[in-house]
């Protein structure tokens, strides 16, 4: 059956970064159509899975290939806002962001070290903060 599935997904395109968004979205727009119920919502649904499967078993391997380029092109900015949101959470967990009150520098300080002198790196002033 496994043998199976690999010859015949063999040469065929398989799934990718778009592919996971198609798919991603199919399952919210499901979600959202079991609770507002509309035609246009199921039938967006079943294109946006349509299309997804379409493309996973696509022979056509360089079309779909640009065409996942062209998605990732098109959502570089929303994916490096999200990575930096993510950053910046995995960031605050260990350390306090602290703004230069002189010049405005954001100052990044591990948390827990109790009251300390903070020397501005840009501007070499200091002030004091409890971390
Ligand atoms: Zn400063």
């Amino acid at each position: 059956m496994k043998d199976k599935f690999y010859r015949f997904m063999q040469g065929r395109y398989g799934t990718d970064s778009f592919n996971k968004f198609l798919l991603g979205a199919a399952i919210v727009v499901i979600l959202i159509s079991m609770f507002w119920r509309r035609d246009w919502l199921t039938l967006l649904a079943f294109l946006l899975l349509a299309y997804s499967y379409f493309r996973m078993f696509s022979r056509n391997i360089s079309r779909r290939a640009a065409e996942n380029q062209i998605f990732l092109n098109k959502t570089a900015g929303v994916r490096r806002w999200f990575q930096k949101e993510k950053y910046m959470a995995e960031q605050r967990k260990v350390y306090h962001i602290y703004k230069c009150p002189s010049c405005g520098q954001k100052i990044r300080i591990p948390k827990g070290k109790g009251k300390i002198e903070i020397c501005c790196p840009k501007c070499q002033g200091t002030f004091i903060k409890r971390s």
